[in-house]
């Protein structure tokens, strides 16, 4: 059965990422959306790859997060409305890039979701206000 979307969320969230737990748009996503490099899988350890990764079928076989329906399957759901990345500590780097902040952050909180449109960059430095 399909999940139903988040609501998109108005607003900067806060740039240290104390806005996280409870928005987790950026991890709401389709499938094969975050894949896995060797450092990534080295980090995260052999018993966390199999019970959250999956190896892509075909082609050269890539390594990606597992999806729950269209959300990643290492958000942590045990508290409603509530987000956090259960395996954070060792989350991939395409997971590190996306900062609070950043375009792909805010194009997901404008979405409910994460988008297409952008790319994963880190957030850009801060610019002066005049
Ligand atoms: S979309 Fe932004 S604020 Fe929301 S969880 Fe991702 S990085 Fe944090
Ligand atoms: S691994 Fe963690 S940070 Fe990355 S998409 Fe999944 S829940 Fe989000």
């Amino acid at each position: 059965m399909p999940l139903a979307p988040l609501p998109p969320l108005a607003g900067d969230p806060d740039p240290g990422g104390a806005d996280c737990v409870d928005c987790g748009r950026c991890c709401h996503h389709g499938p094969q959306t975050v894949s896995l490099h060797d450092a990534d899988e080295r980090r995260m350890g052999e018993a966390t790859m199999k019970r959250l990764t999956i190896i892509e079928p075909r082609g050269p076989g890539f390594r990606f997060m597992k999806n729950d329906g269209d959300r990643c399957g290492a958000l942590d759901l045990s508290e409603p409305g509530k987000y956090p990345c259960a395996v954070y500590d060792v989350r991939p780097e395409g997971c590190r890039i996306v900062e609070a902040g950043s375009p792909c952050c805010l194009e997901a909180r404008a979405l409910g979701h994460l988008g297409y449109s952008v790319e994963f960059t880190r957030r850009s430095p801060a610019t002066p206000r005049s």
